[in-house]
């Protein structure tokens, strides 16, 4: 059982094993047709099911083709341009390099003694980030397993730095459309069930400052403590991006941290048309960015970053056998002191070697084409009398819905579009999300992918009507 282990000795395996499943991968992007099989958890599940896992076959080609079986002929593909739902986008090659140089060499970025130059390229990678954001000099941050994780270490900063207040005065204000890791946060925090404050949006579901300040105060006046102002740069749904300047010109006034939660649009960071909707993001006491959402990273790649490195501190914990209290003075750098994790990938190496090899300026071509492309798509909503479209785009996020041409209640019209996208997910021939806006069933593409064209939106939303007209047919009695 030894060759199984990579080292020295087991090269020439470690060769013919990886390379033998990247062919697996690459004949499996090649032979996708569709984004998706339309394969069902109970058309699958069996197959897994029927795996006797004490039962090794002992052949790496073998289980590759039960792979094939399993997992790879049925996967959802993201390269294909006609995947349009999530924000989990195509990968860049020289960041798949990463993932396979880090996950062999298996760095664990806590510690100095675990990773060496790992700890210093994260660290490079972290003020690289601030500096594009405009934090400061005084400036940190590190890497987690996703926005999630940004969101939630932002937070408990935010709580740490607030002196005043029992949890149960503590409140976090963000936008209806913000993100519901906030919500979550609160809860892990041990905040009270109604900790988080929905601000209204606008008709660009950006938050409302109007309201906003209005909450601010009269959270002052109730003797509530606003910990947090979560602004969000790029909201899951639309893509909107709130008004980051005015917002921290709230937070100033009323001694709120702000966090900009920029999971998604930190695309616009390496932008050299867009970056201008990010302004403000300069002012943020903690920033979240996604790599593996708009820099077309592998997940997991994100961030959080903080202003001030000191407030680090609170999630900083010593123990004697990874990362003693004398590691500070002997000059160690830990990233673990910063984390709240504690084993931990060396995802940065993926970011490392996209902007080594390709360039900031490359990865903010890409993201800049699909904000373009879904400005495009937007054009062809608007003035498609099929469809009623919700906010001009100022991602690469579009929400809209098939509307009938005869007179069909709300339910049917609900019905129609329910109904669209689960017929297109069980062909296969696309994939598009589906949300709701003011209470209604709404369509969603997330344009991630630059090979995707106005060809394959707009053969897309025929797909859509024709599923939509069908459902209709089949049931107007019951629709109106
Ligand atoms: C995706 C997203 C998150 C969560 O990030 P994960 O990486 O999925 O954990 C948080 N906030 C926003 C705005 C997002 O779009």
């Amino acid at each position: 059982m030894r060759s199984h282990l990579l080292n020295d000795t087991t090269t020439d395996r470690y060769r013919r094993s990886v390379t033998e499943g990247i062919e697996r991968v690459a004949a499996g992007l090649t032979a996708a047709e569709r984004p998706f099989t339309g394969v069902t958890p109970d058309g699958l599940a069996p197959l897994i099911e029927a795996i006797d896992l004490d039962h090794p076959l002992h052949d790496t080609t073998a289980a590759l083709d039960e792979l094939e079986d399993v997992y790879l002929r049925d996967a959802v593909y993201f390269h294909h341009p006609r995947y349009l739902a999530h924000l989990n986008c195509p990968v860049v090659i020289p960041a798949v390099l990463g993932e396979a140089v880090l996950s062999a060499v298996n760095s664990s970025l806590d510690t100095w003694d675990q990773s060496a130059g790992g700890t210093l390229i994260e660290r490079r990678l972290i003020d690289w980030t601030a500096g594009r954001l405009g934090l400061g000099p005084a400036a940190d941050g590190v890497f987690t397993s996703g926005g999630t994780q940004s969101n939630l270490q932002a937070l408990l900063l935010a709580r740490e730095e607030a002196k005043a207040g029992c949890p149960e005065q503590l409140r976090i204000l963000t936008s209806e459309a913000g993100h519901f890791s906030v919500r979550k946060s609160a809860k892990l925090l041990g905040l009270g069930p109604d900790a988080v404050l929905p601000v209204p949006c606008d008709r660009d579901r950006r938050m409302q400052t109007l309201a906003l300040a209005q909450e601010l105060a009269r959270c002052t006046h109730e003797g509530l403590v606003p910990m947090a102002v979560v602004a969000t740069a790029g909201t899951t749904d639309f893509g909107s991006i709130d008004p980051l300047a005015e917002i921290a010109e709230l937070c100033a006034r009323y001694g709120a941290w702000l966090h900009v939660d920029a999971a998604y649009g930190c695309g616009l960071l390496v932008s050299r048309r867009n970056r201008h909707l990010l302004d403000g993001i300069e002012r943020a006491d903690s920033v979240t960015v996604d790599y593996h959402k708009s820099f077309f990273q592998p997940v997991s790649s994100s961030a959080v970053l903080v202003r001030d490195a000191a407030v680090l501190r609170h999630a900083t914990y010593h123990a004697d056998y990874l990362n003693p209290r004398r590691a500070i003075e002997e000059r160690i750098p830990n990233q673990v002191d910063k984390s709240l994790q504690t084993t931990r990938r060396f995802d940065a190496l993926k970011l490392w070697l996209t902007l080594r090899i390709m360039g900031a300026d490359g990865i903010g071509e890409l993201f800049d084409e699909v904000c373009a492309l879904a400005a495009e798509g937007w054009r062809m909503l608007a003035a498609d009398p099929r469809f009623d479209v919700v906010v001009r785009p100022q991602l690469s996020t579009l929400v809209f819905r098939y509307v009938p041409a005869a007179a069909t209640g709300q339910t049917g019209i609900d019905g129609a579009n329910l109904y669209a996208r689960r017929a297109l997910f069980s062909s296969g021939d696309a994939v598009v999300a589906s949300t709701t806006v003011d209470g209604r069933h709404y369509l969603k593409f997330t344009l991630l992918n630059p090979e995707t064209t106005t060809g394959d939106i707009a053969a897309v939303l025929d797909l859509i009507s024709g599923h939509a007209e069908q459902y209709l047919g089949e049931n107007l009695d019951r629709a109106c």
